[in-house]
């Protein structure tokens, strides 16, 4: 079913929070690439930075701890933010496309979200956030949920939505280039809409 709606994630698909958020509570990575995130470690960015440096625990609690309101606020746009977006309007229309993203228990990280929403989406789309934890939640059959985490996604497809997981290091997509998954699944999408406006 061609989508109607889009629900597109925060972190690590419309940022790069993982890498520098690593850079930001001391570790040595590159925080605008990811060659520095070994897919062995999987979607567990405590354990990624435990394991990144052997010296220095952290339960994740004391993690997320650490991460502040201006660190969520800060993250640098991914390489494919200005790009989705704008497939992502051209597909379902603007006013359809809702940012989902799910926050940690700390409260600097709503603040420091909403901040970023407004610091590097259009005016158009300030108003047009969803934030919760329970992704599938949103899932209907026309609702199209971009995201990096496999589960998300899981939960997503197993409620009835329709997903793009966004290929990253710690995903099942890890071996596949981001930008040639996302091109290849809009084609698929931009070609079922222009079949349905010619039948
Ligand atoms: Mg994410």
């Amino acid at each position: 079913m061609l989508p109607t709606r889009i629900l597109l994630d925060l972190d690590d698909v419309c940022n790069r929070f993982t890498m520098y958020a690593l850079k930001q509570v001391g570790y040595p990575v590159d925080p605008l690439g990811y060659r520095d995130f070994n897919p062995e470690w999987g979607w567990d960015i405590v354990s990624a930075a435990n394991t990144l440096h052997p010296s220095r625990q952290f339960t994740p609690a004391e993690f997320w701890d650490s991460i502040d309101r201006d660190v969520w606020a800060t993250v640098p746009e991914s390489a494919e933010f200005k790009t989705l977006l704008r497939r992502c309007e051209a597909l379902v229309g603007s006013e359809n496309v809702c940012i989902l993203t799910s926050p940690t228990l700390d409260s600097d990280c709503l603040a420091g979200k909403l901040a970023w929403i407004h610091n590097h989406f259009p005016k158009r789309m300030h108003r047009q956030f969803l934030i919760g934890p329970r992704k599938h939640f949103c899932a209907r059959p026309d609702a199209l949920l971009i995201d990096d985490g496999d589960r998300n996604v899981e939960a997503f497809r197993a409620h009835g939505g329709q997903a793009i997981l966004v290929p990253r290091p710690w995903n099942s997509l890890h071996y596949m280039p981001t930008e040639t998954h996302l091109h290849d699944a809009f084609t698929m999408f931009f070609r079922m809409k222009e079949h349905a406006g010619v039948t």
